[in-house]
């Protein structure tokens, strides 16, 4: 994926705030304002930059990954797709020849290989299905029919239907996680069981809707997550969205 059109080439790390104010029309929600998800935005990429998401060589490596990593890191992803890379596996084609056998012995280093070689397989049959084994074709339908689709694809959940469409189609979803609902959560912008959707539209009628914008947004909560936010001691003394704390987080120094 070209990380160089992610965003308006004016906006620079830790230069002015991300141009998102242009364009309000923020549907305040009872507990988080629109301004509220701005400025959370800003302090993130004023602090850390673009994070150049998602790190991918094409749209079918990102749909790859995106199933792959669930219930796992990264790190173990990569190992999975190395070796898909190293067979040339890494197109649908290739990928639907292989026998699922062979393929869940590829992926191992991602576990639960044999249900994500059966995910992956069950993905490619729905494109070829529906599509005619065209990611082109898949990616121009209207993002509300596509994402009701992949729903219905084995192994597919919200946050990996979320995933495809925006990193992998460039259409304006947002992508919420765990690291999301955490961060939220400790600022008391959420109460406790907020259901994966009204987290997304949350943020989907808070701001534009720009696939960059929420490309780079997620990316960056998940750099927070993992840096910041972790689950045991958050680092709040090091951690850009520290003013925005309503009261100390238990453990945080
Ligand atoms: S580390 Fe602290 S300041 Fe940062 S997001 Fe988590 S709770 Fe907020």
């Amino acid at each position: 994926m070209s990380t160089s059109l992610l965003l308006p080439t004016r906006v620079s790390h830790r230069s002015t705030a991300y141009p998102h104010h242009r364009s309000t029309g923020a549907r305040l929600e009872p507990r988080v304002g629109g301004n509220d998800l701005h400025k959370y935005f800003d302090a993130l990429f004023q602090a850390h930059g673009p994070q150049h998401w998602w790190p991918a060589r094409s749209k079918f490596e990102v749909i790859v990954g995106a199933i792959l990593v669930q219930n796992t890191t990264w790190t173990n992803v990569e190992r999975a797709i190395f070796n898909l890379r190293r067979h040339k596996l890494l197109n649908p084609i290739a990928m639907h020849r292989v026998s699922q056998c062979r393929l869940a012995y590829l992926i191992r280093p991602s576990g639960y290989f044999r249900q994500k070689a059966f995910k992956l397989k069950s993905f490619l049959h729905f494109l070829r299905e529906n599509h005619r084994g065209s990611l082109t074709r898949m990616f121009r339908l209207p993002t509300e029919l596509l994402r009701a689709q992949l729903l219905q694809v084995h192994g597919i959940g919200p946050e990996t239907a979320d995933s495809i469409l925006l990193y992998a189609g460039n259409h304006p979803v947002f992508v919420v996680d765990a690291y999301t609902r955490r961060i939220l959560q400790r600022h008391e912008l959420l109460h406790e069981r907020e259901s994966y959707e009204v987290i997304r539209q949350l943020f989907e009628s808070s701001l534009p809707k720009s696939p960059e914008l929420f490309n780079e947004y997620h990316a960056l909560i998940v750099h927070t997550g993992k840096v910041h936010c972790r689950t045991r001691a958050p680092l709040c003394s090091q951690c850009p969205l520290q003013s925005f704390l309503p009261a100390p987080v238990e453990g945080s120094r």
